[in-house]
Order: structure tokens, then sequence, then C-alpha cells
């Protein structure tokens, strides 16, 4: 049966999620959303309380008439789940609503506006973080690298105030009139991210087979590259962090050529980039062993696609 679409029509937003959609159309509507479902359950029709229940989600697709791409953003992506946030105040006309958008770091380029503070903030004069969310947008996000990844809480890490340098971060505020931090460290968590990711790096600090000395001197290169030696510059921390990561990383691999198992990379999820088979990504660890090798490598590679749920 068809529902008919409740009076007063609600647009949905891109990445908005049926939570968000259902309170604001039953709100426009008048009623709350559970005495709407209380009304469709009197009258026979299923609607599972569960919000990713295929049934409630096609309720409100017919509810709000809504195209059947509505309430489809995916909920993971290479074993990373996305997450819910608040979209931009200007695309949603100043409607509070929550999605999720993988493929947008922490700006609005529609709107120039930083995602990620309360209240949201214009970024007009602070040119420098547009360009990072294209670079974000074009180099991680187009690899599955999600906002608030691992690689992006790493990366933000390492571009901490301190390190990138006060004097430059003072600089930055007077110019644009930001306050916010993390928006004026944006360029360098960017470039942090795209360099944790980056298979070339990730593949020789994490090589067992290069000398720790080595691995860790490319590591104080790259960084120095991205943090020039201001005078309060404080760039052999960043390498301490990293360095960090990658000997954890080289262990993982070190174990996995010793016992010929793919590498169990659930945590930091980077060793993907370079191409080493993680099980964890599609569920598939608990069948390790007992499929033979080149099965198992086709199926991981068809659950890594997103076929799996
Ligand atoms: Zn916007």
């Amino acid at each position: 049966m068809r529902l008919q679409p409740l009076p007063v029509p609600t647009r949905v937003y891109g990445g908005e999620g049926i939570v968000s959609y259902s309170h604001r159309h039953a709100a426009r509507n008048h009623s709350p959303p559970g005495e709407i479902e209380t009304g469709l359950r009197e009258r026979g029709i299923r609607v599972r309380k569960a919000h990713s229940a295929a049934e409630r989600v096609d309720v409100w697709r017919q509810l709000g008439n809504l195209h059947t791409s509505a309430f489809t953003a995916p909920t993971k992506i290479d074993g990373d789940p996305v997450t819910d946030r608040r979209l931009c105040l200007q695309c949603t006309q100043g409607n509070p609503a929550i999605g999720r958008l993988p493929r947008v770091g922490l700006v609005c380029l529609r709107h120039k506006r930083w995602l990620a503070s309360s209240p949201q903030i214009d970024l007009c004069a602070f040119v420098a973080a547009l360009t990072a969310e294209r670079h974000f947008r074009n180099h991680l996000a187009a690899r599955g690298v999600l906002f608030d990844s691992f690689a992006m809480e790493l990366a933000r890490a390492c571009a901490n105030p301190v390190f990138v340098g006060v004097e430059e971060i003072e600089r930055r505020r007077q110019q644009s009139d930001i306050e916010t931090v993390d928006a004026l460290i944006y360029p360098e968590q960017i470039k942090f991210a795209r360099m944790v990711t980056s298979p070339t790096f990730l593949e020789y600090v994490t090589n067992p087979a290069h000398l720790a000395d080595d691995r860790r001197a490319r590591i104080t290169r790259e960084v120095t590259k991205i943090l020039p030696a201001w005078d309060d510059s404080e760039s052999w921390r960043v390498t301490e962090r990293i360095w960090d990561v990658a000997r954890r990383l080289t262990q993982l691999r070190r174990e996995s050529l010793l016992w010929g198992a793919p590498a169990r990379d659930a945590y930091y999820n980077l060793l993907r980039f370079i191409g080493l088979p993680d099980f964890v990504i599609g569920d598939d660890w608990d069948d390790y062993g007992t499929t033979p090798s080149t099965c198992r490598r086709t199926h991981h590679a068809v659950a890594g696609n997103g076929s799996s749920p």
C-alpha cells in the first residue's frame, strides 16, 4: 500500500538521516514522529522501531514524498563508521539537521563555513582552510578517509598549535579574526593526514625490512616539510607521535610475515592504504584459515568494496 504524504511537505537535505528528517517533517505537520508511527501501526502498517529498519526508512520516504535515494548515505566505508553530525546551517536554511556526509571534511565549501564548532563560523577571511578542504575531498575522501577517522585524529594531534608555532597561529588569528584554533590549524591537519595515508610513505616507514633509524629519519624529513623550523616549532614531538604509530604498524607487518596471516590493523586502519589485506574490514577474520588463500583474497576484495552490511 502506498502511503499518502503528510500535508505539509518538508525538503530533505543532502546526507540528512531519518531521525533528523522524521522529527522535522513531523513537527511541520504538528505531530511528534512517534505519534505518526503509532497511527500507522494501528492501521496495520509495519514500522519497526530501529532507526535503520528498512520499513521505517521506506515509510518516511513515502510520508515525505521523497526520492528513493533519500537516507542512503553509507554507514561504513572501508571499515570506518560514517558518523552523524550537524549539517551546515546555511545549507539547511537555519534548520538544525543531522546527517552523514562521508565526502565532506570539516568545511562547507558552498558557504565557506567551518562545520566542527558551535556556532559554525565563517571562513571567508581564511582561504587556506578552504584550500585544505578541497585537498581533503580530492585526496583523502576520494580514498575513503573520513573526517573523524584515526588518520584525521592523528593529523590533528600533529597539527597542535604548539607544534605549528604559537606566533604563526597568532598571526593567522589576527589576519582572519577567527578564534577557533582547530580551523586555524586545518591546513596542517590535512597535510599530515595526506602524509600518514600516503602509500609510499606508509610502505617505507612500516616496512620491517628497513632499518629503524632510516624509517624514523624519513618521518622527520616529511614532518619538517610540513612544519618549517619556526623558532618555537617543536616538530620533533610530531615525529615521536608518528613514529609510535609506525612502530606498531611495523610490528603488525612483521607478525603478518612471520605467521603468513593478514595484518590485523583494526585500530589504525592505515595498512589498507598500502594494499595489505585486513580481514577485519570485511569481518572475515574468523574465516581465516578455513578457505584456500586465493578464495580468501577474492572474497575480501568484494567485501571491502562495500557489499558487506
Ligand atoms: Zn553550507
